[in-house]
């Protein structure tokens, strides 16, 4: 193992203040840096992850092959394996959510994207690697079946309803179950977790119904979130809105994760240049003023909307321009998250060994 000073001994020593960023602990001690190896000057590591933190697993990787160079400057190369490492969720509260963290999208009010956002979220999420289950609690107007294209009817099992799949995402409706028009009669049972099978998840994003009127405020309180976002266009007026929404969910206690501006400036189609009609940046300084993290902004793009009429929403993120700006609030979210958890480290859980 030995190579010159450098040794299993002296890398983990160099890596030491690493942390996971879920745990907010040591990725030494925990022993989620494996199989130190220095073979003909070249030192080789496996890095295991867990898969709620997957967007930030690139900076983790470089935070590592930085710290070791800048200590072995003599190294001719390092190389990190990534491997999953497993942790598994905690049952959330008294209803059976198995989820790490269950964000709400919420706005001030309807049409300014609150759901293009939430099912951006958890397509962006679920394609960086982590486990991520959808569910639509916008009572008033059920639009992420039509956003995802998905139709059909969850089937019961148990005592509990089977969400529909999307490649291997799992989704909850109310517009699954019942005519549109009736969603908002039927809230309750469906949108008390309890009765949604998710499987154990790392996120669950749940499209709140818009504005801070009886229904989103209930739901605030029923469900056992972690924190919310705002989605808002630049006008005044919505900003307004975000600000009441803002001030809804402080009123409960829910921390609010962050700010996006949506339809932030309008992309043309022909020349591609953008024009920001109801002006910009407005978000990002009443975030600031309100001290909200400000997430991203996405402009108005022609694709969005076609995408989403077709129930191709997926495919925005195989614009790179579309996808650029959805992995960037993807991004921000989970490492303010992270954040979060590293100024109030959570519980120590045993090392899972081998
Ligand atoms: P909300 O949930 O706030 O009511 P939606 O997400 O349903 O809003 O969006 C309303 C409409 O606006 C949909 O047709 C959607 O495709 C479109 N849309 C949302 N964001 C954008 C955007 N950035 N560019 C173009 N169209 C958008």
């Amino acid at each position: 193992m030995a190579d010159g000073q450098i040794d299993s001994d002296s890398v983990t020593n160099a890596l030491s203040t690493l942390k996971d960023p879920e745990s907010g602990r040591s990725l030494v001690t925990m022993n989620q840096l494996k199989d130190i190896r220095v073979e003909n000057g070249r030192l080789s590591l496996e890095l295991a992850l867990t898969t709620w933190a997957a967007p930030l697993w690139p900076d983790i990787q470089e935070s590592i092959e930085e710290a070791v160079r800048s200590s072995f400057p003599q190294l001719a190369g390092v190389t990190v394996r990534r491997s999953i490492h497993n942790r598994p969720a905690a049952k959330l509260g008294e209803i059976g959510l198995t989820a790490k963290s269950v964000i709400a999208v919420g706005s001030g009010k309807g049409g300014v994207g609150k759901s293009t956002v939430a099912a951006s979220l958890a397509l962006g999420l679920k394609r960086a690697g982590c486990k991520v289950g959808l569910m639509d609690a916008d009572v008033y107007g059920p639009s992420i079946p039509h956003l995802l294209g998905l139709s059909g009817r969850p089937t019961i099992e148990g005592e509990r309803i089977r969400p529909i799949d999307k490649d291997g995402m799992p989704v909850m409706s109310m517009g699954f179950l019942v005519p549109k028009d009736e969603a908002v009669i039927w809230r309750g049972p469906m949108l008390h977790g309890a009765v949604t099978h998710w499987g154990d998840l790392d996120y669950l994003i749940i499209d709140m119904p818009p504005g801070t009127g009886d229904i989103a405020l209930t739901l605030s309180q029923l469900l056992p979130l972690t924190g919310a976002v705002i989605v808002c266009t630049p006008q005044d007026v919505a900003l307004l809105d975000a600000v009441k929404a803002i001030a809804m969910f402080r009123k409960v206690r829910i921390p609010v994760l962050g700010l996006v501006e949506n339809m932030s400036g309008f992309v043309c189609p022909g020349c591609g240049q953008q024009h920001d009609i109801f002006g910009r940046g407005g978000a990002r300084q009443r975030a600031e003023e309100l001290v909200v993290p400000f997430l991203g902004d996405i402009p108005i793009q022609l694709l969005i909307r076609e995408y989403g009429d077709e129930g191709r929403s997926d495919a925005n993120f195989d614009d790179p321009a579309i996808a650029a700006r959805l992995e960037g609030i993807c991004y921000r979210l989970v490492k303010n998250l992270a954040h979060a958890t590293a100024a109030a480290p959570r519980q120590p859980q045993l090392p899972v060994l081998g």
